[in-house]
């Protein structure tokens, strides 16, 4: 299935149009969207919402949409005290509305960041391999690019990241903890550090926080005191919420307010609201959901790393998988045993979301084949 209208790989016929030329040749950003039994390729929850949520988001919408002819609340305060709510209790952190930022997806979000913060004359950062979007926001709002890179294990420590930041002196600077692709979270001393080598504004994307390891911190005890620091999170993965798009941030009241001032007029639909509050008011069943996703992870990279595979630790719904001396046809060897995941990131390495234990029965059995390693059921077959 593509659901695009341009079939993969074909270039727009941009040649008649008098394009930036920044963009002349662009591809939009996208994974493959196959029609395959097994996709572990976007990051997405293979959970569907429980049916509660598809009941009570299914009436808020019927209520909502008695009045759309008017415009949402443009502030979306209810929302924005609904996820300050959750995050104290995720993370302990005492914020307010006037704390927390919505909008379509974080994706809108740190372009909003880059709307206010970034622009011709400035530059952003980060630190690579990293998300791959980073740049195209930077492309998008005219922003200069440039990259700091991590070390051979994907970490980064203070003294290098801020070493880093201070040579490029940039304006913002993303971090993403856990880190896609590469599953890796970042220590707080590394976000303390690269805020203190920089007059800009540090970002810390937590699209994956609620899937790191019992002991993980979040950065979000690090915003008091700290007016530059912006933590982003998304409600697609935890919150099974891909197709809502509702994505958020909390960051001192000033940074709220800098960002009501680029963002578009009444920029979250009234519908995109609702449902959004409706499936906070049912975190802790998500949360299970999100429990479940967590063992299954460490359960994958258990057994990866029995297999001879190399994986980096992972805080987040995916994990790393390497080294292939050819990793395409690793890729397409997976695929054609029905398992889709994602070539991407470093040059030796594919990443795969995590599934439902089927899912996960359904790769390992897939890569042991592909890359002729035995799969713990032939092992516990020929011991018997
Ligand atoms: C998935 C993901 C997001 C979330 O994007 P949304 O726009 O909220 O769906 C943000 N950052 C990273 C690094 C991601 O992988």
């Amino acid at each position: 299935m593509s659901r695009d209208p341009q079939p993969a790989g074909a270039s727009p016929q941009t040649g008649i149009l008098p394009l930036r030329p920044e963009l002349v040749g662009a591809q939009p950003y996208g994974a493959p969207q196959l029609d395959v039994p097994v996709r572990l390729n976007t990051n997405e929850n293979p959970y569907p919402p429980p049916q509660a949520v598809v009941d009570a988001a299914a009436e808020a919408v019927r209520v909502q949409v008695a009045s759309l002819n008017r415009y949402p609340d443009r502030e979306a305060l209810e929302l924005r005290r609904d996820l300050a709510d959750y995050l104290r209790s995720d993370t302990g952190v005492a914020l307010d509305a006037a704390h927390v930022w919505a909008a379509n997806g974080s994706n809108e979000v740190m372009v909003q960041v880059l709307q206010a913060f970034g622009g011709p004359g400035r530059t952003a950062m980060a630190f690579t391999p990293t998300y791959s979007m980073y740049p195209e926001y930077a492309r998008d709002t005219h922003t200069a690019w440039v990259t700091g890179h991590r070390g051979d294990d994907f970490t980064l420590t203070p003294e290098s990241a801020a070493a880093q930041v201070r040579d490029r002196a940039p304006d913002v600077v993303f971090m993403a903890s856990p880190n896609n692709p590469t599953g890796t979270a970042l220590p707080l001393d590394v976000v303390t550090a690269v805020h203190d080598a920089t007059a800009g504004v540090v970002v810390v994307d937590e699209a994956y926080a609620e899937f790191r390891r019992a002991g993980t911190p979040s950065a979000m005890s690090l915003l008091e005191g700290r007016p530059r620091l912006i933590v982003t999170r998304t409600m697609s993965k935890a919150f099974a919420f891909a197709g809502a798009r509702l994505g958020y941030a909390a960051a001192d009241p000033a940074v709220v307010a800098a960002l009501r001032i680029v963002r578009l007029p009444y920029h979250l639909s009234a519908v995109s609201q609702a449902v959004a509050r409706v499936a906070l008011a049912h975190a802790p069943e998500l949360q299970r959901d999100v429990a479940r996703l967590r063992s299954s992870r460490d359960g994958l990279v258990t057994w990866l790393r029995a297999h001879g595979f190399e994986v980096p630790d992972s805080d987040a719904n995916f994990v790393l998988v390497g080294r292939f001396d050819d990793r395409r046809a690793v890729w397409e060897g997976l695929l054609e045993h029905g398992v889709l995941v994602r070539e991407v990131g470093p040059p030796e390495w594919l990443r795969v979301t995590v599934g439902t234990e089927q899912e996960i029965d359904r790769l390992t059995s897939a890569l042991a084949a592909v890359t002729g390693r035995a799969t713990a059921q032939q092992e516990r077959e020929v011991g018997r």
